[in-house]
């Protein structure tokens, strides 16, 4: 069996989590205040995902940047790459919050969208 010590993202609080791994399907969360900490620390040791944010460069606004994020959770084992497949990418205004910047960022189905408006 394996042990994990982690800290819970869920709130400010962050408790310390104990889990105990006996198998894929079978994960003891103890330390939690609360449920989240329970999902979390589970999904952590079995499929461990990251919403990311970051930004990219507006074409002829030299020092503004967009900011950006994935529109869902990417598996943790790909976020060098998705935030490796941002650089270059550069935008033009209009941009409207929400709109796709980096469709399907490294073939994890989940697209880059902006999270601020940019006006003309
Ligand atoms: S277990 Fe609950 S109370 Fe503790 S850090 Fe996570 S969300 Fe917050």
């Amino acid at each position: 069996m394996e042990k994990r010590e982690l800290t819970c993202i869920g709130c400010p609080k962050g408790c310390a989590l104990s889990a105990e791994i006996i198998d894929r399907n079978n994960v003891k969360i103890t330390g939690n205040s609360c449920k989240i900490g329970e999902v979390y620390g589970k999904k952590e040791c079995t499929n461990p995902t990251r919403i990311l944010t970051s930004t990219v460069e507006v074409i002829g606004r030299e020092g503004i940047m967009l900011p950006v994020k994935t529109e869902s959770d990417v598996p943790k084992n790909k976020i060098k790459e998705c935030i490796t497949a941002l650089k270059g990418i550069k935008v033009s205004a209009p941009i409207n919050m929400k709109d796709i910047i980096l469709k399907n960022v490294a073939n994890t189905g989940v697209n880059f969208i902006a999270t601020k408006s940019i006006q003309k």
